[in-house]
């Protein structure tokens, strides 16, 4: 028996947290976890449940453009932003609860309040002070609030999820993931979505012919781009808002939405006075292979440490240290191969290097591409196009990343995902008997690397 209350103290029931703690109560650690929101976490409450919610009504709209195609006649459809937002607030109500029964059926303690690390061993949290041999740091991101005049004006993801009047126009500020999500939706849904961004193409860090060709789909899609717009200044007009860009052009919109970048959640937390560093500008907390932060007794998983911010590379974190800690089994995650998706409309999955990034790591590369119009979107009318790239190293034949813009193309990265980690070869995809009529079988099927 330790002299502590606990073994181990996590601050955030999100999924880093609680997955951590779940993980190490499953070991045998005593566990507590804080949460001053509610449980679950940025990715179920809000982030990636009700936004892929949100995805899906919008795509009803992409559906319903293409039944005659098929020989539906539907008259009248009317979309109703408030029932939907009710049904998804009833589905975070409903996975909260579930999150809320598997930490109690997994005997960690649930401590409602806002939690302040006291020193190396001791948490405060609603006014009642805890130790712990080990403290967690899982309090994920908040949104970021770059220095532009008014831009407390706009929503964040948090709110917009929360609408219930459609905005008639909304203008988008960024192009990162959450950006072109929600510009996707808020088209999908019926809005006029202006999405404006400093940069020539949006996504950055994703290979550029994917990015092209996002740009190109969202504005046939009818999403307005804004290119080279860096917003200086936002501005109420009425019930309007005005955002003027560092070029002196303006956009007027019902509604903003501010999708600038999202920063590790550490304040209040008390880390400068027990000494946990933070890295200066982004304010993340830095650790090593082990999660471990610069107080030996203190740790941090997930967005809060800026690694890789993606839910289940917080979770993978979150059990690995739980195993070391507790399970006398120490595993690190590796972050250099991650499969992501972007559920932009047409959706968007990735695993591995970038054409750009494979020739600047030195690799001789060949690329294979296949651009086609998938077999639905012929007597659809609809012309959007899907396209698949592979990289591969033409020393030694190994697929160093395979990207996808099209319908699917998150569910079929996941797939292939597992082959590039194994670290397939391009001749094992040429050996793969294809699975025929579908998009995927494309990705087994290139034959010809691109002049
Ligand atoms: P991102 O970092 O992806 O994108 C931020 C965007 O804001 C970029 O377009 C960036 O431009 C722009 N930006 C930042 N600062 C400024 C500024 N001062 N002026 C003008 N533009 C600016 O952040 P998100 O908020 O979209 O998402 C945060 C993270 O959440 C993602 O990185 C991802 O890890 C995670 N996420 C994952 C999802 C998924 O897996 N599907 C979904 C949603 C979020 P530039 O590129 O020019 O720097």
């Amino acid at each position: 028996m330790t002299a502590y209350d606990f073994d181990l103290i996590t601050l955030g029931a999100g999924s880093g947290g609680v997955a951590a703690s779940r993980r190490s109560a499953a070991l045998g650690a005593r566990v507590a976890i804080c949460e001053g929101s509610r449980v679950g976490g940025t990715c179920v409450i809000r982030g990636c449940v009700p936004k892929k919610i949100f995805m899906y009504g919008s795509q009803f709209g992409e559906a319903l453009a293409d039944a005659p195609g098929y020989g539906w006649q539907i008259d009248a459809a009317r979309f109703d932003l408030a029932a939907l937002t009710a049904a998804k607030n009833r589905e975070t109500d409903r996975l909260e609860g579930i999150y809320r029964k598997m930490l109690a059926d997994s005997g960690v303690a649930l401590l409602s309040g806002w939690a302040r690390i006291v020193d190396p061993h001791t948490v405060e949290v609603d006014g009642r002070r805890i130790t712990g041999e080990r403290i967690l740091i899982a309090t994920g991101g908040i949104p970021s609030h770059p220095k532009i005049e008014g831009i407390e004006l706009a929503m964040s993801s948090n709110e917009i999820l929360d609408l219930t009047v459609l905005p008639e126009h909304l203008l988008v500020l960024g192009a990162g993931y959450i950006a072109v999500e929600f510009a996707g939706i808020f088209a999908g849904f019926g809005s006029n979505v202006s999405l404006a961004y400093r940069a020539d193409l949006p996504i950055r860090g994703f290979d550029d012919d994917i990015r092209r060709r996002l740009a190109t789909a969202m504005s046939e899609r009818g999403v307005t781009l804004k290119p080279g717009f860096s917003p200086a200044r936002l501005e109420r007009a009425g019930n309007r808002f005005v955002c003027t860009g560092a070029d002196g052009s303006t956009i007027e919109a019902d509604a903003v939405l501010s999708a600038l970048g999202r920063s590790p959640n550490t304040q209040g937390l008390g880390l400068e006075s027990v000494g946990v560093a933070t890295a200066p500008g982004s304010g993340a907390i830095p650790v090593d292979q082990w999660s471990r932060t610069s107080v030996p007794s203190i740790f941090a998983v997930g967005d809060v440490t800026n690694r890789a911010n993606l839910t289940p590379v917080a979770i993978a974190e979150g059990r690995a240290f739980a195993e070391t800690e507790f399970g006398g089994a120490p595993r690190s995650v590796d972050h250099r191969l991650i499969a992501t998706a972007v559920f932009s409309q047409p959706p968007i999955g990735t695993i591995g290097l970038s054409e750009a990034d494979a020739i600047e790591a030195g690799h001789d590369v060949r690329v294979f591409e296949a651009d086609f119009r998938p077999m639905k979107n012929t007597i659809s009318g609809r012309t959007e196009r899907a396209y698949m790239k592979v990289i591969v190293d033409r020393n030694d034949d190994r697929v160093l990343g395979a990207h996808m813009i099209g319908a699917d193309s998150g569910e079929i990265i996941q797939a292939l995902a597992v082959a590039v980690t194994m670290g397939a070869t391009k001749a094992d995809l040429d050996r793969t008997i294809a699975v025929h009529p579908t998009a995927a079988e494309e990705f087994v099927l290139l034959r010809t690397p691109r002049e």
